[in-house]
């Protein structure tokens, strides 16, 4: 169900598979090469031409090769050991709902369609002699190209990760990984040696396919009239399987698996009892647990959600809708983007799959349902964007995900934190573009600030809160961690006055603060930047050391050459001598080195050296400025200084330059010592 893919990527995988199919066909006569587990059969390189159709006789079924994934996988499930077998069942159940789904939908678009009048439903039978079970939908069915692509390649993306998973994981973990992913169809090759797939496309004509497989590393297509629309799995079952020809035990699995399929699930002519799409009952009527069944049903998921929302309304439109918050998040481990997470239905209907139009694409992690009866049934992908109620709905539904969010915050912050460090990325991606709501989602976001624990976030609320009679802006440095940021010496005038600074450690949040500019009409400054000065009385400065460090100052000017903007006596530190600070309206020291991280070439802006001139090392230094203006060591010291600067800020200019220096200088302290 939720498994599936965007309509784009469908296409742009068709097309994949399209030309990996055709190179893996084998000449009809040729007997099918070995082909070695890992190596793909695209060495095999003859073209599918469709054979005329009296050739396509029973006895002339055509041989194909799977691709090389679906190999590895059948490999992997033929000889699995996975307790729960009977997950197989679950995916062929929710494979035939999407292809009742389907036709469901294309019969309320289209009159024109094979067997109209055939009823939307799923019918399991048992032949227990020949250990057989079958199952059987009226649903879209597959045309032979479509059974090619669909079932001799991997439709699903999910599913090739877990090939990929499965194959650099150790075999205990393999088993959970089978239940984790649900493989879908190829899973009924835990149970059966043998499978048959006959289907009849919903297309007007369409001729009859029979799909087999042993579940080696080829399977065969042969034209076999099917008599109505649909899809009938036989499955062989192995000779040990023989609970899955058990009525209770597949009663059972439906009731643990499926019992919210909105179709009617026949077993051996006795219709099981469902439950009604949740979304249409009262809240007075559902339980937690009512919500939790139905979220690991259209989620495969084994493990409940964080929090859910349940929404409906009857003016000015009509809608319901379920949303979930789940309890991880795998785009942190660095897969593809997920697909939108909300299907859009009208009346029980399903419209469209992880329809984009609902949620703005950084919420696509929230997964649910949305039913609105004032959708019409026949609405394209192309005017749902532009559909007045379908934009009521999103306005609607988009501000209660704020007001539940900003509640779960303050009534229950350590399950925000949970959602936090799952969806932070997704939270931060949404500030560029979300401008209606875009306060509530900076209200949302956390960071780390000297004036908390280690570890411990706050909201930019806090912040606020705790500012200055006198402060004006939001105070921040951004570094690669906790620690790096505490030391930094712009923080020390900060410290010394008592403001807060927040600490921005993830890369985004440099970014993300660019694009927000302000919070509840507080500016943000990067602490380099920021006019903070220390007072005569806050620094004890000495008006004599001063006026001495300013000569010292004109001095490195004249050595550090164009390297450096200007060099200043600073009026913000307290225990370091000097800081290198931006000039005025550059971007922050921190975020260029950012933007070198990512492009090595990028051009840094001129800074400031600003010398501390109560530090013992500015002093020594001014004294030997007066007594020997121009001695060597001085300024061996002097280009030190500014190049210490440097690769505290982690960007290493000169290496090779600087050791020799470095090791000059502790030549000449060596001699003195
Ligand atoms: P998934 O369901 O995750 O896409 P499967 O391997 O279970 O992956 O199924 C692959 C594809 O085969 C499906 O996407 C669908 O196009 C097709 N398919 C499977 N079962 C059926 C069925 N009962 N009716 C029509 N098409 C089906």
């Amino acid at each position: 169900m939720t498994k599936e893919k965007s309509h784009e990527e469908k296409e742009k995988n068709k097309e994949e598979k399209k030309t990996r199919s055709k190179a893996t066909k084998t000449e009809e006569t040729q007997e099918t090469p070995n082909v070695p587990e890992t190596e793909g059969a695209a060495n095999v390189d003859s073209k599918v031409e469709e054979p005329p159709k009296d050739e396509l006789a029973e006895s002339n079924a055509e041989n194909f090769i799977f691709q090389s994934e679906v190999q590895q996988l059948l490999h992997i499930l033929i000889y699995s050991l996975y307790k729960h077998k009977e997950v197989f069942l679950r995916e062929l159940i929710s494979n035939a709902v999407d292809a009742l789904n389907k036709v469901q939908f294309e019969s309320l678009k289209n009159s024109d369609i094979e067997d109209k009048d055939l009823d939307f439903k799923i019918e399991i039978t048992i032949d227990k002699d020949k250990n057989k079970l079958i199952i059987e939908d009226t649903g879209i069915g597959m045309t032979k190209q479509e059974l090619i692509d669909n079932i001799g390649t991997i439709a699903h993306s999910g599913t090739l990760d877990f090939v990929k998973k499965v194959t650099q994981s150790n075999s205990s973990d393999k088993m959970d990984l089978i239940g984790q992913f649900g493989v879908g169809f190829y899973s009924s090759f835990m149970v059966a040696n043998e499978i048959h797939v006959h289907t009849k496309s919903f297309h007007k004509g369409s001729h009859g396919y029979l799909w087999k497989s042993k579940g080696g590393n080829e399977y065969t297509i042969e034209e076999k009239g099917k008599q109505n629309r649909g899809t009938r799995i036989e499955l062989f079952l192995k000779e040990d399987e023989t609970e899955f020809v058990g009525i209770p035990r597949i009663k059972n699995i439906i009731n643990q698996h499926s019992k919210f399929v909105p179709f009617p699930i026949i077993v051996e002519k006795e219709k099981i009892e469902s439950v009604d799409a949740i979304w249409t009952q009262p809240k007075s009527k559902l339980q937690e647990k009512d919500y939790n069944d139905f979220y690991r049903f259209f989620q495969n998921a084994n493990e409940d959600s964080e929090t859910y929302l349940h929404l409906s309304s009857d003016a000015p439109v009509q809608f319901s809708s379920i949303l979930y918050i789940p309890k991880s998040n795998s785009e942190i481990y660095g897969w593809i983007k997920s697909d939108p997470g909300v299907d859009l239905y009208s009346k029980k209907v399903l419209i469209q799959k992880a329809c984009r139009d609902i949620l703005p694409e950084y919420f696509r992690f929230i997964k649910g349902v949305v039913d609105s009866e004032d959708i019409p049934l026949n609405i394209s992908r192309e005017t749902i964007q532009s559909d007045l109620k379908v934009n009521k709905i999103r306005k609607f539904v988009l501000k209660k995900i704020y007001d539940h969010f900003i509640d779960i915050k303050t009534k229950d912050f350590e399950k925000y934190l949970k959602i936090w460090k799952n969806f932070q990325r997704n939270f931060k991606e949404g500030v560029p573009n979300e401008y209606e709501h875009r306060e509530q989602l900076a209200s949302l976001l956390l960071f780390y600030s000297s004036k908390s624990p280690k570890d411990q976030y706050i909201d930019l609320d806090k912040y606020v809160e705790r500012m200055a009679k006198d402060q004006f802006e939001i105070y921040y440095a951004i570094g690669n961690e906790y620690e790096s940021i505490e030391k930094n010496p712009a923080l020390e005038a900060f410290k010394k006055k008592d403001l807060e600074v927040l600490y921005f450690i993830d890369p985004m949040d440099g970014w993300v603060i660019d694009h927000l500019q302000q919070y509840k009409g507080k500016m943000f400054r990067p602490v380099e930047a920021a006019d903070i000065k220390l007072d005569e009385k806050e620094k004890e400065q000495n008006p004599e050391l001063t006026k001495k460090a300013e000569d010292l100052a004109s001095y490195l000017k004249v050595i550090f050459g164009d390297r450096i903007e200007d060099v200043k006596v600073s009026q913000r530190l307290v225990d370091s001598p000097c800081i290198l600070v931006n000039a005025k309206d550059a971007p922050s020291i921190q975020l260029e080195r950012i933007m070198r991280l990512q492009n090595s070439k990028a051009d840094f802006s001129k800074k400031i050296l600003e010398i501390n001139p109560d530090h013992k090392l500015i002093i020594e230094m001014t004294r030997i400025h007066k007594e020997k203006p121009d001695s060597e060591y001085l300024k061996l010291l002097g280009l030190q200084l500014l190049d210490n600067m440097i690769l505290r800020e982690g960007v290493t200019e000169d290496v090779e330059s600087i050791i020799p220096r470095i090791h000059d200088i502790m030549l000449q302290a060596a001699q003195k010592a």
